[in-house]
């Protein structure tokens, strides 16, 4: 039974584009269409949110707005067969917390095909530490494999490593046996990155070469890029023969100031990552060897556990670049749930 309102994180915009930004309650009828209805225990913190929560453009035109991308909970309430009141699961990125209501509330409601069941080895919990970040970070990891970079193939970079992505993408590569150099901008992420498994730690201003040379010196076999513009140019340009970096993001820059020369003299592949659409298969898939082989060992230190109405805070942070690891946003805790977090 569902109830007649519930709890969310509203974002406004006035006819003078002012936003605002606040807990309150909206009738349960205000949920988007959707065979499946979730009860939220656990959504997180990504870098898409921050600009929801503050109202960027790119992310949602229409207003009010409940921001989230993430999304774990209980189905309550299901049209399709696939899924049963009971089920434990979890939905990330698709156009959830984007152009439709997302996670950042007590309920949301989303096409069953978006829906994945937790997958054994994984908690409701752990699934959000992990979320769209470790989505993302297993998505490059697996574009990595399938262009043939195996951890005997040499070192891997991996840049914004501090942040949500770069951290789950240095420690599964770490955890899988790759020797990785982690860069970052934050001094002080010094030890919790050797304690994620990277074997070197670089500064920014090491891989962004300001020469614009078309070519330069080959050590790295692949690499893992969040941040773009002249440090992914640099990766690229600094990538050995066959090697592959995975793209997955812009904290940098959106610009990519770079030759082919790359390309066609050392066979180096850019691979593009999109974490909110894509196949339904390989995402299923992602999520299972997140559950296993892959989950990062150090998942519960990335974490950081916050309740929805600290989130300015956190998002002020996040905007940033101020955020170490992981924030997870408690949405409604076991008690609420009525059942305990297996
Ligand atoms: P975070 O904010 O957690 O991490 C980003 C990190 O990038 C920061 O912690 C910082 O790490 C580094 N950074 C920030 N500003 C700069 C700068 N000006 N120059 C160089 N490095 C910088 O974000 P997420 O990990 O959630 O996301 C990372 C990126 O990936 C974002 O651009 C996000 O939009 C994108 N993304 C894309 C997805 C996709 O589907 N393609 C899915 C998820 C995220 P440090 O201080 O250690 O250098």
């Amino acid at each position: 039974m569902l109830p007649e309102t519930f709890r969310c994180y509203l974002v406004t915009k006035d006819a003078a584009e002012r936003v605002t930004a606040e807990m309150t309650r909206r009738p349960i009828d205000e949920l988007p269409a959707g065979d499946v209805t979730l009860r939220v225990a656990y959504s997180s913190l990504n870098y898409k949110d921050a600009l929801a929560v503050t109202g960027h453009p790119g992310v949602s035109k229409v207003f009010p707005h409940v921001p989230g991308v993430d999304a774990a909970g209980t189905v309550v309430a299901s049209e399709a067969a696939q899924f049963r009141p009971g089920d434990r699961v979890l939905v990330t990125g698709f156009d959830m917390g984007a152009s439709r209501w997302g996670g950042y509330a007590e309920y949301v409601r989303v096409p069953w095909e978006w829906i994945v069941p937790l997958p054994a080895g994984l908690t409701l919990r752990e699934s959000m530490m992990l979320g769209t970040a470790g989505f993302t970070a297993g998505l490059c990891v697996d574009a990595l494999h399938k262009h043939g970079v195996s951890p005997d193939r040499g070192e891997v970079i991996v840049t914004g490593a501090s942040g949500g992505v770069g951290g789950m993408a240095v420690s599964i590569l770490a955890g899988l046996g790759y020797q990785v150099a982690a860069v970052s901008g934050k001094p002080p992420a010094r030890e919790y990155l050797r304690s994620l498994g990277a074997s070197q730690i670089l500064g920014r201003e090491q891989v962004d070469d300001p020469s614009g040379r078309p070519l330069l010196s080959a050590r790295w076999a692949g690499g893992v890029d969040t941040v773009g513009g002249n440090i992914l140019s640099t990766i690229l340009r600094s990538t050995r023969h066959s090697g592959c970096v995975a793209a997955c993001g812009l904290a940098a820059s959106s610009e990519l100031p770079i030759t082919v020369f790359p390309f066609i003299l050392r066979a180096v592949t850019l691979a593009g990552i999109d974490a909110a659409w894509g196949s339904i298969p390989l995402r299923h898939e992602i999520w299972r060897r997140l559950a296993g082989s892959w989950k990062p060992a150090q998942l519960e230190a990335m974490a950081h556990f916050i309740d929805l109405p600290e989130l300015p805070k956190y998002v002020e942070d996040i905007l940033a670049g101020r955020i170490m690891g992981r924030v997870v946003v408690k949405i409604g805790d076991e008690s609420t749930l009525g059942v305990p977090d297996l």
